[in-house]
């Protein structure tokens, strides 16, 4: 609950800045309803940086991908090998978002998984581009963007999850006792 009521702050701070006082009023009334329509929104995020302040933090490659939307080039990530018991996090923020027990080939040149890690982890928006709508993954915390999901994964959920390499950072588990 304490994620609702930053976010609710930050909805009231946009009110003020022109979105219009109903809407910052409606978050108030609406509670939790509004916050999880915000959060899919471009730029309300836990943690919010300039363009400028990004590419400081990321490589050209990464800001390309998680900033701009960008893909990379399929069967050019490391991560496609990796098969360690671990979890996958942003690269820009370090949240996890895949958990490795959930990733699988899709044989499509990027890496690819079933589901997030936590159904909260990763939030989506309906990208247009390339004349088609597409369902864009991004991470909740900074809303680095990920890559797309489609509904021809395997099973349990039948998701595929594709997601550019660059985006994810592998955290192997801990396994010295
Ligand atoms: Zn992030």
């Amino acid at each position: 609950m304490q994620e609702n009521k930053g976010l609710n702050r930050r909805n009231l701070l946009m009110g003020g800045l022109g979105l219009g006082t109903a809407a910052a009023t409606t978050s108030i009334f609406l509670g939790g309803f509004w916050s999880n329509r915000s959060q899919a929104r471009e730029g309300v995020f836990e943690i919010v940086k300039t363009d400028a302040e990004w590419r400081k933090l990321l490589t050209a490659q990464q800001f390309s991908v998680m900033r701009q939307e960008g893909t990379e080039r399929p069967w050019t990530s490391a991560l496609l090998n990796e098969k360690r018991d671990g979890a996958y996090h942003c690269a820009a923020c370090d949240l996890p978002l895949y958990a490795s027990k959930d990733k699988y080939d899709s044989r499509t040149g990027w890496p690819s998984f079933t589901r997030p890690i936590a159904e909260n982890a990763v939030g989506t928006k309906i990208d247009r581009k390339l004349f088609m709508a597409r369902t864009e993954v991004h991470c909740r915390r900074c809303g680095g963007h990920l890559g797309h999901i489609f509904n021809d994964g395997p099973r349990p959920t039948g998701k595929r999850h594709c997601i550019n390499g660059v985006a994810l950072k592998f955290v192997a588990a801990n396994t010295s006792s």
